[in-house]
């Protein structure tokens, strides 16, 4: 896997640099290239390993996905070679999971033959971290959904076949239930994209951004359209969010090696005040910080697909959410140092760390913002701590020693501490 993206997907990378190439099924130049790379990979059996056996996958587990992700995080371009990008993965998930037989037939399987992408189309304009607020409608009325309301940030948009639109359908119901889970194909009348919001390092001049600005005007889909049960929205986004957060973290692992990478490359290639970078101490300590947080942050990363794969099905949900939270800053660390390192080479658009510095701040705000991820892990921490009994914390050494004294007196006969200690 690894000469294959090196060899194979990176040059890719370079051919087809745009957020959105990826997600173009109709940019035949890109597909008739990609086309043989993608078939070569399902021979070797590395096609959507994320997935069960019974879904095309080979079932493999979280941990080796782990290791392979951390391969295919290095190319932008590697996972739709390897079929498994994101939202395509975790829609194809959502879609197992939950999806009649007819609604498996019509989108998953062309989602996992890679023929289509798909877009989750949850946030909304006024509301984002707090799915509570949201305010898109689908009411029914006949033997039919009607969605009213707008949604931001729907990524991919523009290329997809079909939409999963989460809506609220019951306004009396308590918060977690008012929404359901609703598939809509692109071409359904009413759906309106106000525009494609680009996104920092987007060229305004090439083209419009990926991230759709929807706003459905009355879009009807028959009532078999949606996606698990009416109510079950915030479960269903649930399922898909955990898989989709590991994920990120794990291909994460790689973008920061590779970053790693150029930075040993070109301090052993640079030399100023008479010797190499690689000889100075700042430097020095730049490269042993990122050696040592990478290992730490690819262990996290590992000890969560192992728990996700050994373990009861939830285990994994703080460990997910610390992975969420460090990736973001471990990913800006180690950027950042690596276009240090690079001086003023680091800042052009000559090398992949200016994809990279771009991409940042995105990877703490997609599939929830740090905070909340933060708050969970703080929760999960403290629910169930115990407060100290009286005024000091059970840590508090005078009382302990008056404690240990009392357990041993009848061996130490009432001596104080400095009596026993001689
Ligand atoms: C690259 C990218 C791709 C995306 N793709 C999709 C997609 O395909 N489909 C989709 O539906 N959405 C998508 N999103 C949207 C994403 O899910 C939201 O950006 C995210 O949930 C945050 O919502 P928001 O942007 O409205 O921020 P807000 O909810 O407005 O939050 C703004 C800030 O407020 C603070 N904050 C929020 N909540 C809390 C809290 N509980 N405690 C403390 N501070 C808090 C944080 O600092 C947060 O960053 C994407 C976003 C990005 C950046």
């Amino acid at each position: 896997m690894r000469d294959f993206v090196k060899n194979e997907c990176e040059p890719i990378d370079i051919l087809f640099p745009h957020h959105g190439d990826p997600y173009d099924t109709k940019n035949a130049k890109a597909r008739a290239v990609i086309a043989p790379l993608q078939e070569a990979v399902k021979a070797q059996g590395l096609w959507a390993c994320h997935l069960d056996p019974h879904l095309g996958g080979k079932g493999y587990g979280q941990l080796k996905l782990a290791y392979m992700n951390e391969i295919l995080g290095r190319s932008y371009w590697a996972p739709t070679i390897f079929g498994t990008a994101a939202p395509d993965t975790g829609n194809a998930e959502i879609l197992a999971m939950f999806g009649t037989d007819d609604q498996k037939a019509r989108y998953l399987q062309p989602l996992l033959d890679g023929t289509i992408v798909s877009t989750f189309s949850m946030t909304e304009p006024q509301a984002g971290a707090d799915p509570k607020e949201f305010v898109c409608r689908a009411y029914q009325e006949g033997n039919e959904w009607v969605i009213e309301g707008e949604k931001w940030f729907s990524s991919n948009a523009r290329y997809a076949a079909f939409l999963i639109v989460m809506a609220v359908t019951d306004l009396d119901a308590p918060a977690h239930s008012r929404m359901s889970m609703l598939v809509v194909p692109t071409d359904t009348p009413g759906i309106e994209i106000v525009r494609n919001v680009g996104t920092i390092g987007d060229d305004p001049a090439h083209d419009e951004g990926i991230h759709g600005y929807i706003r459905y005007n009355k879009v009807r889909v028959p009532l078999d359209a949606m996606l698990g049960g009416p109510g079950e929205g915030f479960k269903v986004a649930q399922a898909r969010l955990g898989g989709g957060r590991v994920h990120h973290a794990m291909r994460t692992v790689g973008k920061c090696q590779r970053a790693f990478e150029m930075m040993q490359e070109r301090v052993v290639s640079r030399r100023t005040q008479g010797k190499l970078l690689a000889d100075h101490q700042f430097v020095q300590g730049m490269i042993a910080d990122t050696a040592i947080e990478l290992e730490q942050y690819r262990l996290l990363v590992l000890k969560t697909a192992w728990v996700i794969d050994n373990e009861p099905h939830g285990a994994a949900r703080t460990l997910i959410a610390m992975c969420k939270v460090a990736m973001a800053k471990i990913y800006h660390d180690i950027v950042q140092r690596a276009i240090q390192i690079h001086g003023s080479y680091g800042v052009t658009n000559e090398t992949p760390l200016a994809a990279m510095w771009m991409g940042l701040p995105s990877l703490a705000l997609a599939d929830g913002p740090t905070e909340v991820h933060k708050v969970q892990v703080a929760k999960a921490f403290t629910r169930h701590a115990k407060p100290s009994v009286g005024l000091f914390p059970s840590e508090h050494i005078p009382t302990r020693r008056d404690a240990a004294l009392a357990k041993y007196a009848d061996i130490l006969g009432g001596a104080s501490v400095l009596e026993a200690a001689e």
